[in-house]
C-alpha cells in the first residue's frame, strides 16, 4: 500500500493500474476510520482490482462555526487498518495541495442540497460536491463508494455524477451500527459516556417510525411526529429535524408505501450534531 500526498502521484499510480486493465475504485473519507468506513473499503475491494482511499478533512464543507479544527485525525491508525484491508493507495492531501490559494470555481449542488442538512448547513454540499468532483478527476475511478449513513450526501453525489456526466458509478453501502444501534460516526468520539448512552435515541426514533410503518401506518406526518416525540423524551437531545421523504428525490411525502421512503433524523446530543436514517416499508 502506498501513502501518497500529491495529485500527480495518484494520477500516475492510477494510470499504471489502468494500463494493466485494472478496475479502479475510490472510497472518499475524512479519516478517523471505523467499521462503517471499512465496510466501504471491503465493498470496493470486492468489486474492483485497485482501491484508492482518500483521507481528507475537507475545510470547504465545514462552516466557520463547525468542528473542522477539532475533527478527529489519526493517520497512523488509519493507514494500519487500510493496509490490513488491502487498499492499494491512501491519498492524504493537505488543504494547500487540494485547493489553489486563489481557487474560485465550485460545484453548485442544486436544490437537493438545500433541504434537510442544507437547511442547517447551507454551504455544506457545495463543499462536498466540489471536493468529490476533484477527487473523481484526480483518481478517475470506475466506481466510488459512499455510505447510506450520509443519505443526502449519497443522493447529491449520485445526482452530480448523473447531471455532469461524470464517468463513474456511485455505489451506496448500508449503514454500519454499534451493537446498541448507534450509527458509527467519527463524531461519536466527541460524546461523553452519558451522551453516548443518550445518542441511541436517534436510532430508537427511526425504529419507532419503521415499526409503525410496518404495522401499516402510512401517514408520513404521524411517523415524523412519533420520531419527534421519541427524541423529545431524551433530555440530552435537541432535535434538528425528523422527516419522512421520497428516497429518490428527498421530497417530503404525505404517505409512505407508494414509493421508496426514507426517515431521516438529525439531533444535537450536547455539543455534537448526529444524523441517521432508515428505509421505511415500501422503501
Ligand atoms: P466521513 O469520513 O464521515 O466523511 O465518511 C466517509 C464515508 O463513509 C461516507 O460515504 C460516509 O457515508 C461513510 N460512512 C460513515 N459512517 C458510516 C457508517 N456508519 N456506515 C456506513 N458508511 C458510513
Amino acid at each position: 500500500m502506498e501513502l501518497l500526498g500529491s495529485k500527480d502521484e495518484v494520477r500516475q499510480a492510477v494510470s499504471a493500474a489502468r494500463r494493466e486493465g485494472k478496475r479502479i475504485a475510490l472510497v472518499p473519507t475524512m479519516g478517523a476510520l471505523h467499521e462503517g468506513h471499512l465496510s466501504l473499503v471491503r465493498a470496493a475491494c470486492g468489486r474492483a482490482d485497485y482501491v484508492i482511499v482518500s483521507i481528507f478533512v475537507n475545510p470547504t464543507q465545514f462552516a466557520p462555526d463547525e468542528d473542522f479544527e477539532s475533527y478527529p485525525r489519526d493517520l497512523d491508525g488509519d493507514s494500519a487498518v487500510l493496509r490490513a484491508e488491502g487498499a492499494d493507495i491512501v491519498f492524504t492531501p493537505t488543504p494547500a495541495v487540494m485547493y489553489a490559494a486563489d481557487a474560485q470555481v465550485t460545484v453548485d449542488p442544486g436544490p437537493l442540497a438545500s433541504v434537510l442538512e442544507g437547511e442547517t448547513r447551507p454551504t455544506h454540499f457545495r463543499g462536498v460536491c466540489t471536493v468529490v468532483a476533484k477527487l473523481f478527476s484526480i483518481a478517475q475511478p470506475d466506481l466510488a463508494f459512499f455510505g447510506e449513513k450520509d443519505f443526502q450526501q449519497l443522493a447529491v453525489v449520485k445526482r452530480m455524477a448523473r447531471d455532469l456526466d461524470l464517468p463513474v458509478r456511485v455505489v451506496g453501502c448500508p449503514i454500519v451500527r454499534e451493537a446498541d444501534g448507534l450509527a458509527m460516526s467519527s463524531r461519536n468520539a466527541y460524546l461523553s459516556a452519558q451522551e453516548r448512552a443518550a445518542a441511541t435515541v436517534l436510532y430508537r426514533s427511526l425504529r419507532t417510525a419503521e415499526t409503525l410503518a410496518l404495522d401499516g401506518e402510512r401517514d408520513a406526518a404521524l411517523l415524523a411526529d412519533a420520531m419527534e416525540e421519541c427524541i423529545a423524551a431524551e433530555p440530552l437531545a435537541v432535535l434538528d429535524y425528523a422527516l419522512v421523504v421520497d428516497a429518490a428525490t428527498l421530497d417530503p411525502l404525505d404517505a409512505v408505501g407508494d414509493v421508496p421512503a426514507r426517515a431521516l433524523v438529525a439531533a444535537r446530543i450536547g455539543a455534537t450534531r448526529l444524523i441517521d436514517n432508515i428505509a421505511l416499508a415500501g422503501g
